[in-house]
């Protein structure tokens, strides 16, 4: 029913989690009703995310530049790492604007019955930097996945780093809840209460 150039553009928000086949429709239709050069920016937009944007070479969340701004910043307290499952956590954080220590992006959670191994996930830079660290904090969300994920990396750095504090966020979050949907109050008490593991 659509032309194709046009139905092409709504299959292509069908692809962003949460987009369903009538917002899919709105967006593409408004992008039909941009000017020229703004739907330009838009498509370029999208181009230098994929080409510019890379991962931190230090905590591993995303940067246009090989170290991030949060690694860069000398102001912020880089003996405290907190832990979590993606770069969304990460911006989660952010936001309440209660913590000014590092991160690092463990890029996924580990789940044997998904087949994802302590390999896949980006665990030995922990390791390293965990050995200059003074505190670790866990901050993977309360599902059985994350809760085995902060018990393994707790024993991992038990046995290579034994005077590091590692701490976990106290479970404030919503029930099944992620990370990245708490509220700001919910993630800033959570860091708050965090208790030794
Ligand atoms: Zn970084």
């Amino acid at each position: 029913m659509y032309p194709q150039s046009l139905q092409k553009l709504i299959e292509c928000f069908r692809r962003i989690p949460g987009v369903g086949e009538k917002t899919a429709e709105r967006y593409a239709l408004a992008v039909t009703e941009m000017d020229p050069s703004a739907a330009l920016e838009f498509s370029r937009a999208i181009e230098e995310v994929k080409t510019r944007l890379t991962t931190c070479h230090i905590c591993g969340n995303l940067s246009d530049e090989e170290t991030c701004p949060i690694c860069a910043d000398p102001d912020r307290n880089h003996k405290m790492i907190f832990v979590v499952q993606s770069a969304r956590d990460v911006i989660a954080m952010e936001k309440t604007g209660q913590y000014r220590g590092v991160y690092h992006v463990l890029n996924g959670l580990l789940s044997p019955s998904k087949g994802i191994m302590p390999e896949d996930l980006n665990l030995d830079r922990l390791v390293e930097r965990a050995a200059d660290a003074q505190e670790i904090i866990i901050a993977t969300n309360a599902t059985m996945d994350g809760e085995t994920t902060a018990m393994y990396i707790d024993r991992l750095l038990k046995e290579t780093c034994p005077d590091v504090l590692v701490t976990r966020i106290a479970h404030g979050l919503p029930a099944g809840g992620l990370l990245d949907y708490a509220d700001e109050m919910t993630l800033a008490h959570a860091l708050t209460d965090r208790r030794q593991m």
